[in-house]
């Protein structure tokens, strides 16, 4: 008998749904996507739990007559290409016909859909690829497309969805990568009956300013500064953060021809533009968007993949950077203008609208740009000007040898007297050798370890602020917030959800300074979306981080006898004090035998 055939299209359409729609976020994308394409000015999203039980978008682009309502959910049915040459001068998003396919195989899917020159739209129903109901209806011009039940014929994928915080998060991610490149279009997100996000049409600091203000005005774009360039390989323009601006929590997108992408070696080009100019664990903001012609870049690969090969990396890395350090440069020069020589001088910084601070108008005076400018000179400490590029903060780096010799201490420490070293380092003499420690992190893994297991047990205790503080939220952080409000209130934070888009802070925990409530909660947040977690002890653990690493004593703070064996006596009793829980490095050993060797 012979076995081999062909599988079924509803099989196929399955397997290969398993490609392109991955969770709820790339349903969206998909849909959103097919809206821009059918040339949309208005796009409604409509969520229900996060896109379990509903994802619906609503458009009034131009809509399919009814034979194209039937075809478009076949696979490879697209009217956007018929031949491979036509994929070099895509001027749409979808292209493949493939994701209608998908999406009505592992779904039910209801449509409405209306052409302009139609009386009538038709209405489809879909249930796992099978067409299960057809008729003419009356509806507006454009599309109205339900995806109600994702996965719910494919349990493994739907067992594999993370909670719904999550997942909206993720809904919510996929959503800024759309409208930051469509800021004419307008948009708005309903999650269960709450306007999440309502994006009216504007330009694109206003789009990036609905989106990243937090309901303040001009709080977010006030920051931004611009940045132009144009050659002939490639144009570069978009926002940069002012460095003293910088954060954090940055927001940074990369966009190509319209289209989101991810790209840490051009990400890096920002980040040695910038070098000298932001603390250690600070970062910018950006928003770039390239155009170049679209010979010259590949987006041609997976769906689903954000990465985008160009041709010439190396030049436009040269190129943006260059572009980065201007736009700074520019920007810092403005508070040294010699206002004294009035007359001279014509309005140096001219704002008429499409006349950006990156492009002078004529006539504008030659002014000097101070290339060792940093605005945050002003506030370092007493400790060593660049002990942050001297002692770069990097991720975990395998460990070194000596971790492993370092001497334990069980209970009883016999150690000498510390003695403090360049205001950073405690010198500690014990029976192996001299141990030199790093105040700053010793710091930070004895305060871990202690609020990580107050926030275990739940015993965090609080102390009022004098005034409630406000903590504006973006819809990601909001949802990202209720996931981690039962740990916050354990270790001691007094938060409860103020309006739809922020949170009231009225206690922190005690050990911490009262001031910084808002960063605090800011950072933990910005920390636990980063690590993207779903599992409770992780994100746990970023907040005893979070928490540890704004009480821990800074480098430059003189500590007393006192302090300093305390803090001591606290490291070495800890299971393991080699490393701080993000891996840098905390003491290093100067053993006995090492000394004997060179003395
Ligand atoms: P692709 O976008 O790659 O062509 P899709 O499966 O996403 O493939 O869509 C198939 C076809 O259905 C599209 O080419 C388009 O003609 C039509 N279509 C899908 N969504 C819409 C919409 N919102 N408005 C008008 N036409 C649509
Ligand atoms: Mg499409």
């Amino acid at each position: 008998m012979d076995i081999v055939h062909l599988l079924p299209d509803h099989v196929a359409n399955q397997i290969a749904a398993g490609e392109v729609i991955q969770r709820p976020a790339s349903c969206l994308k998909e849909l959103v996507e097919n809206s821009l394409d059918a040339g949309a000015t208005n796009i409604q999203v409509i969520v229900r739990d996060a896109g379990r039980t509903l994802l619906q978008v609503i458009d009034n682009g131009k809509g399919m007559s009814q034979t194209d309502a039937r075809m478009a959910f076949e696979r490879h049915a697209t009217s956007k290409i018929s031949q491979v040459e036509d994929l070099f001068s895509l001027h749409t998003m979808g292209f493949r016909g493939e994701a209608l396919a998908s999406i009505c195989a592992v779904s039910q899917v209801e449509m409405t859909t209306r052409r302009q020159e139609d009386e009538v739209g038709i209405c489809l129903e879909i249930d796992g690829s099978q067409l299960v109901h057809q008729e003419p209806c009356a509806c507006a011009v454009g599309t109205n497309l339900k995806v109600k039940n994702l996965f719910y014929n494919v349990p493994v994928r739907r067992k594999f969805l993370k909670t719904d915080q999550t997942e909206l998060r993720n809904l919510l991610t996929e959503f800024y990568h759309i409208v930051l490149v469509y800021p004419k279009v307008q948009f708005t997100f309903v999650h269960n009956d709450e306007v999440l996000l309502d994006l009216p049409s504007g330009t694109e600091k206003q789009r990036i300013e609905a989106i990243f203000g937090r309901g303040r005005t001009h709080a977010f774009t006030s920051n931004l500064i611009d940045l132009r360039t144009d050659t002939e390989l490639v144009s570069i323009r978009g926002f940069v953060s002012k460095p003293e601006a910088s954060g954090k929590n940055p927001q940074q997108y990369f966009f190509v021809n319209g289209r989101y992408m991810r790209h840490p070696y051009f990400h890096k080009a920002i980040l040695t533009a910038y070098s000298g100019m932001l603390p250690g664990d600070y970062a910018p903001s950006y928003f770039i968007y390239f155009d170049i012609a679209p010979e010259a870049i590949d987006v041609n690969i997976h769906p689903t993949k954000t990465e985008i090969k160009f041709a010439d990396e190396q030049a436009i890395f040269q190129i943006l950077m260059a572009a980065v350090r201007e736009s700074i440069g520019k920007f810092s020069l403005a508070p040294t203008i010699d206002f004294n020589r009035e007359g001279e001088l014509e309005m140096p910084l001219p704002t008429a609208p499409g006349n950006t601070i990156g492009r002078p108008a004529t006539g504008m005076p030659h002014i000097q740009v101070d290339p060792t400018y940093n605005p945050f000179h002003r506030n370092q400490p007493a400790a060593p000007r660049n002990w942050s590029t001297l002692y770069p903060d990097r991720p975990a780096a395998p460990k070194p040898a000596d971790d492993a010799q370092l001497p334990l201490y069980e209970h009883d420490i016999p150690t000498g007297v510390p003695y403090q070293y360049a205001d950073r380092y405690i010198l500690l003499p014990t029976r192996d050798g001299l141990l030199i420690i790093n105040q700053h992190r010793a710091h930070i893994c004895v305060e871990y370890e202690a609020l990580l297991q107050q926030l275990r047990e739940q015993k965090g205790v609080s102390q009022q602020l004098l005034f409630q503080e406000i903590l504006d939220l973006t819809p990601d952080e909001m949802a990202a917030m209720e996931t981690i409000l039962p740990d916050l209130r354990a270790i001691g934070f007094a938060i409860d959800q103020f309006s739809k888009t922020s949170y009231g802070i009225s206690g922190v925990p005690a050990q911490l300074p009262q001031s910084d409530a808002l960063t605090m909660v800011r950072d933990i947040l910005q920390a636990v979306m980063e690590t993207g977690t779903d599992v409770q002890q992780r994100w746990q653990e970023q907040i005893a981080l979070s928490l540890a690493r704004s009480i821990a004593i800074p480098y430059g703070k003189i500590l007393t006898q006192d302090e300093m064996q305390d803090l001591c006596d606290r490291l070495l009793s800890l299971p393991t004090y080699s490393r701080t829980p993000d891996g840098k490095r905390v003491v290093t050993l100067l053993s006995n035998n090492e000394l004997e060797n060179r003395l």
